[in-house]
């Protein structure tokens, strides 16, 4: 499975899985349909699959267009989201199994940012291979989405559940945030020198404006505020002890920095 990302919008990504076997496509929330059919044209495929992470117009916007273009595609979508994903026809819970051509993944509910979303994991084939998350706008690289439908202690039971995942899985999230994040980051978690060294980096990436995505869930928890909430470190900074307490005045203070 290839996967390729189009930048749309001011800062969204899409991607487009491809199997070369079967020469199929599928598209991981399409904010737009143009790019994605350019794409899919390009590669000469059939567009089969369209996976929603949540019914945000910036994920979901291209999914009419789409399944005009090629009716035959299913469009996937969590459970809750019922009545607000154009075309949705299968949905989704924790645990579910999607695939895609020789590819399974594993559906993760991780409500938070909005009450229904949810995440696909595509575990590798083989052991010495990355493992692939589409998680939407839940686990940024060095940050998360901001709280419209949930609670601070849904996201962190969300935000483990993607933490506990393999450190060689590749995170791909929705927004190129990252460099924004990082800042945050090394505002509140101000003597984690790998955080630092992730920041000199992705300052040097953004200045040739370089993608930043995917990012690897390894570097997530050793830099990433938000997935730290029980790290001595950050629970200082939040002058808490306790791990949803820390993470939501986190949130909380990334929400007007
Ligand atoms: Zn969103
Ligand atoms: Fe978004």
């Amino acid at each position: 499975m290839k996967i390729h990302r189009i930048p749309v919008l001011s800062d969204n990504y899409i991607f487009v899985l491809h199997n070369l076997d079967q020469n199929i496509a599928a598209v991981v929330d399409p904010a737009e349909a143009s790019p994605v059919l350019r794409y899919v044209e390009a590669l000469g495929a059939e567009l089969v699959a369209i996976f929603n992470t949540h019914h945000h117009g910036d994920h979901v916007g291209g999914n009419a267009r789409l399944l005009h273009q090629f009716p035959a595609a299913i469009v996937y979508g969590g459970a809750a989201d019922r009545g607000r994903i154009p075309g949705q026809q299968v949905f989704l819970q924790e645990g579910d199994r999607v695939s895609f051509g020789d590819r399974v993944a594993e559906v993760f509910f991780v409500p938070g940012h909005t009450r229904a979303h949810i995440a696909y994991y595509f575990a590798p084939l083989q052991p010495d291979q990355l493992g692939d998350l589409f998680c939407g706008d839940t686990l940024f690289a060095g940050g998360c989405g901001r709280l419209f439908e949930g609670t601070p202690a849904q996201m962190v039971e969300s935000l483990g559940k993607l933490r506990s995942l393999p450190d060689s899985t590749r995170i791909w999230c929705a927004h190129e945030y990252t460099l924004k994040n990082l800042q945050f980051a090394c505002a509140v978690d101000r003597h984690n020198l790998d955080l630092q060294s992730r920041y000199a980096e992705v300052e040097a990436q953004r200045r040739q404006a370089e993608p930043t995505i995917p990012s690897l869930l390894g570097v997530e928890k050793l830099t990433n505020p938000f997935l730290r909430w029980d790290a001595p470190a950050v629970q200082q900074a939040m002058q808490s002890a306790d791990a949803v307490q820390t993470f939501a005045r986190l949130r909380g203070k990334k929400d007007v920095w």
